[in-house]
């Protein structure tokens, strides 16, 4: 009969933190064996030996050299190792031996354990599980590290500064493993995405000189490779460790676009300002389209009141909130991030921290259902009425038209302003053929989305609503059918493509 393979996790670095089952399976093995550094001890060894069997074997799986000194280069000696330790470990199991493999933390874990365990695959094998230093450093700390519905993230901090940027947009929390060298990077990295303030490092969790302090105090000169950094749950940062105050972070106005109606159009960057807020404020229609978070205060106003709106949020963050204001598609377009900004600066809120977040814009999306109406230069106009008088609308359609520019129409139409469409259409037709591609496009992203194709001759402004954008194309929009649907360009050429005639309409 052949021997099991157990691996077994020892926990992060205290023997008192090696479970019962994992104690019972140390002691019944007939081999223990441990990975080691070139020249260097085990880990795993230091943590577990007060629970060995004086008769036990014992294999050290000791690393080769690095690069440099071997001939054929790191990856063949690290293969030549594998064969080697496989032929090792087998002729214990082939001798029905129960072959014990130590690992720091848990095994099933970025641990060297499981390339082993794959390599002898053959053979039975058994996991203890151990303690990881993920939830060890956070126990460390005394900072919960994930409550009610925040995602966390176990992040090998040895990834690169836009891995690491994109990994961090996903969670609420997270864990950085492989901190050690790694250390100025991941701390660029949570600055640049406003989370320092958040973050600690827990260095030798459960061994002898295990520390905790803040990242923005930790020494990068100091930072063994058994060190993770951690940022804890937003829920409650502690305003103290070690008994040091920390500074609380002063109020804010963010101003953010959660995209053109679905969910997966809003920005991880845009989801993680909404889950940090302590305040949202906005249009009643917007608002809603935000989770609720259990603390989070929503302020909802009608459409209308911009500058009021505006002013209230810069007043929360006076008194030291971190306050999101939501709009739809992009906020700088047709959107709250103006009205933000221009009562800033004509009611004397210079004094408030306020950012924009970008967020794709309808004529994004609605251009993107069709193929890509706006494939060159293009326009975007407001057909309200309601801030610029009329007058100013025709003429800025007529210089578009005139220019002939695609365009996508904004706000072409509400409950109140129904004769526009109509006016703007007669405009257009002064400048553009009748035959002229137009998309119509309702509600883009959301259930009731609806999109459809005519010319700019056959528009029936009787359909153009609210949540409705025109998309008006230039002399070079070509309208075309395909196997999947109707599909709409605007050439990138003016005059005839390099590559020949253009087919006809
Ligand atoms: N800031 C927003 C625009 C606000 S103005 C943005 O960048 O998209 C509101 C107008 O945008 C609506 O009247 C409609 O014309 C257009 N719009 C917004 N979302 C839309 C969607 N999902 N589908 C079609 N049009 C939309």
């Amino acid at each position: 009969m052949t021997g099991t393979l157990v691996g077994i996790g020892v926990g992060p670095g205290d023997p008192a933190l090696l479970t019962v089952a994992a104690v019972d399976a140390l002691r019944s093995a007939d081999v223990v064996c441990y990975h080691a550094k070139p020249g260097g001890t085990s880990h795993a060894r230091a943590i577990a030996e007060q629970y060995f069997r004086p008769d036990q074997m014992h294999e050290l799986l000791e690393y080769p050299v690095t690069t440099g000194t071997h001939p054929d280069g790191y990856a063949a000696a690290l293969a030549g190792f594998y064969t080697e330790i496989t032929e090792r470990l087998s002729a214990h199991l082939d001798a029905g031996k129960t072959v014990a493999v130590l690992s720091v933390g848990d095994p099933m874990l970025y641990s060297s354990y499981q390339h082993l365990a794959r390599l002898l695959g053959d053979y039975p094998q058994r996991i203890i599980p151990g303690i990881p230093s993920v939830t060890a450093a956070a126990d460390a700390l005394g900072m919960p590290l994930a409550e009610e519905d925040e995602v966390l993230s176990i992040i090998p901090a040895t990834l690169s500064e836009d891995a690491l940027h994109a990994s961090l947009a996903t969670c609420d929390t997270a864990v950085f493993m492989k901190l050690g060298r790694n250390f100025p990077k991941v701390k660029k990295v949570l600055a640049e995405q406003g989370l320092l303030h958040r973050a600690y490092v827990a260095v030798k969790v459960g061994m002898e000189g295990q520390r905790t302090c803040r990242m923005d105090e930790a020494d990068p000169a100091d930072m063994p490779y058994f060190s993770v950094a951690v940022v804890p749950t937003a829920h409650d940062v502690r305003s103290d460790l070690g008994g040091e105050d920390v500074e609380k972070p002063k109020g804010s106005v963010t101003v953010v676009g959660l995209g053109p109606g679905a969910a997966r159009w809003t920005t991880p960057e845009v989801s993680r300002a909404l889950r940090e807020a302590t305040d949202i404020v906005g249009y009643t229609t917007y608002v809603k389209r935000v989770p609720e978070r259990p603390g989070q205060v929503r302020h909802l106003s009608d459409n209308r009141v911009e500058a009021e709106r505006s002013e209230h949020a810069l007043q929360l963050a006076r008194e030291g909130k971190r306050v999101v204001v939501v709009s739809s598609g992009d906020p700088g377009v047709f959107a709250m991030a103006s009205a933000v900004l221009e009562v800033q600066h004509t009611r004397g809120y210079e004094d408030v921290p306020v950012h924009v977040l970008p967020g794709m814009t309808a004529a994004q999306a609605v251009a993107s259902r069709v193929g890509a109406p706006l494939g060159h230069d293009f326009a975007l106009i407001s057909l309200s009425n309601r801030l610029k008088p009329w007058d100013q609308v025709t003429r800025r359609v007529r210089a578009v038209a005139g220019a002939d520019m695609a365009m996508a129409i904004y706000n072409p139409a509400s409950k109140k302003r129904t004769w526009q469409v109509q006016e703007f259409k007669d405009i257009v037709l002064e400048y553009r053929e009748p035959e002229t591609p137009v998309i119509v496009a309702r509600a883009v992203g959301s259930p009731e989305e609806h999109v459809t194709i005519t010319t700019l001759g056959e528009l029936d402004p009787s359909v153009v609503d609210m949540r409705t954008m025109l998309v008006v194309g230039a002399s070079t929009s070509v309208a075309y059918s395909t196997d999947d649907g109707p599909r709409v360009y605007t050439s990138r050429y003016y005059g005839t493509p390099e590559w020949g005639e253009k087919p006809s309409q």
